[in-house]
């Protein structure tokens, strides 16, 4: 079986992500606060809007590697660039 970043980089689209859940600075900082300028919304909250997202990609498969940090970007001898993330180092 190969190493897990190597498995994540073979199931395109592939997400990484140092946070413990999907959706960035409006997951992490503004969940609750209503967002007045995505298209197709007059008014949408931070989390309603991430997981419109994350149900809109899933019929692409993606892969989520949550609490990982993205640390080294190699080009390999065949072209395809492999990261490889280690586990984040999360504030106590
Ligand atoms: C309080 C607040 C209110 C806002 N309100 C609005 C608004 O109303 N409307 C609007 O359009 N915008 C708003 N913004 C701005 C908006 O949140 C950002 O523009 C948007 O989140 C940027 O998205 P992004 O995916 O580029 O980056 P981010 O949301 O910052 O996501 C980047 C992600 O990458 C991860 N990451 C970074 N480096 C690594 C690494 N080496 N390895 C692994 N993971 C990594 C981080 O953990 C993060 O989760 C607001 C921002 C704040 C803080």
């Amino acid at each position: 079986m190969l190493p897990d970043h190597r498995r994540v980089l073979r199931t395109p689209p592939a997400t990484i992500d140092s946070l413990p859940e999907l959706g960035g600075q409006v997951t992490a900082m503004y969940p609750e606060k209503p967002i007045y300028d995505i298209t197709g919304f007059r008014q949408v909250n931070g989390r309603d809007l991430v997981a419109g997202l994350v149900d809109q990609v899933s019929h692409f498969s993606p892969a989520y590697a949550l609490g990982q940090c993205a640390r080294q970007l190699e080009r390999r001898d065949d072209g395809i660039l492999e990261i490889r993330p280690v586990p984040a180092v999360t504030p106590r």
